[in-house]
């Protein structure tokens, strides 16, 4: 059985198991019912952290004010309390999810200040996507309730840098993915690596939104897909329109 099957098994088996502990139904009501606009700001100076499904906006609201506190060190670090442990010890609703670099500076829960249960994250160096990666964030837009996809790049990305300098030789497959964005931004002025980040980012962001299943989602209003860029000196996510 090849590694893309038995992955495939696996997604199956749990979302079997998933679905068979509550209606079917109860998924897209859950979106519905999201927190009013009123609730993300009275998160903002408690500890607790609701995961209630939010629209995508205010999925990205909460992002973003996680990422404020980060970058003016005003981390409330929340939701990692026993009492958080017990809560989602059966069942997770993660309201984003993060296709991020697996650069050691860019740790999603850290750099967005989220805590237990708050983020479905997908690692790989590049932050590219293919099957497996999509798989994954397939699984947690259907079966999880989340609201937003973000695909985070990030500055001197050392393996956008390898595909740059044509020095690829232990990467080949994620260099694969990541080379249309270089050849595409090649031609712009500015600094080189920044333009190759953001183009890979912005071509990953399209490419996942023209898959069936996050289409359909995002035709429902249920998720959105957007792209950020993380900046190493200061921390901030820039979202890339
Ligand atoms: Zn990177």
């Amino acid at each position: 059985m090849t590694m893309k099957k038995l992955t495939k098994l696996i997604f199956i088996a749990m979302a079997g198991f998933y679905m068979s502990n509550i209606n079917a139904d109860e998924v897209p009501a859950k979106v519905e019912t999201a927190a009013p606009e009123a609730n993300v700001t009275e998160e903002r100076s408690s500890e607790k952290q609701e995961t209630i499904p939010l629209t995508p906006r205010q999925a990205l609201v909460r992002l973003m004010d996680g990422n404020l506190r980060y970058i003016q060190d005003k981390l409330l670090h929340p939701n990692r309390s026993q009492e958080r442990r017990l809560a989602v010890v059966n069942a997770q609703t993660p309201f984003a999810i993060i296709l991020g670099c697996s650069d050691s500076r860019v740790a999603p829960e850290i750099v967005f200040d989220q805590g237990i249960g708050d983020l479905f994250v997908v690692r790989v160096a590049g932050n590219v996507a293919g099957p497996i990666e999509l798989d994954s964030i397939e699984y947690s837009g259907l079966y999880l309730g989340s609201s937003i996809v973000l695909v985070l790049g990030h500055e001197s990305c050392g393996a956008v840098t390898a595909v740059v300098q044509h020095n690829t030789k232990e990467i080949e497959n994620i260099a694969e993915l990541i080379e249309p964005a270089v050849k595409a931004s090649a031609i712009l002025p500015g600094n080189r690596i920044e333009n190759a980040v953001k183009a890979n980012v912005r071509m990953t962001v399209d490419y996942l939104k023209k898959t069936p299943n996050i289409s359909k989602l995002i035709h429902e209003g249920k998720l959105d897909v957007i792209g950020g860029y993380y900046h190493l000196n200061n921390g901030e996510v820039e979202i890339l329109r």
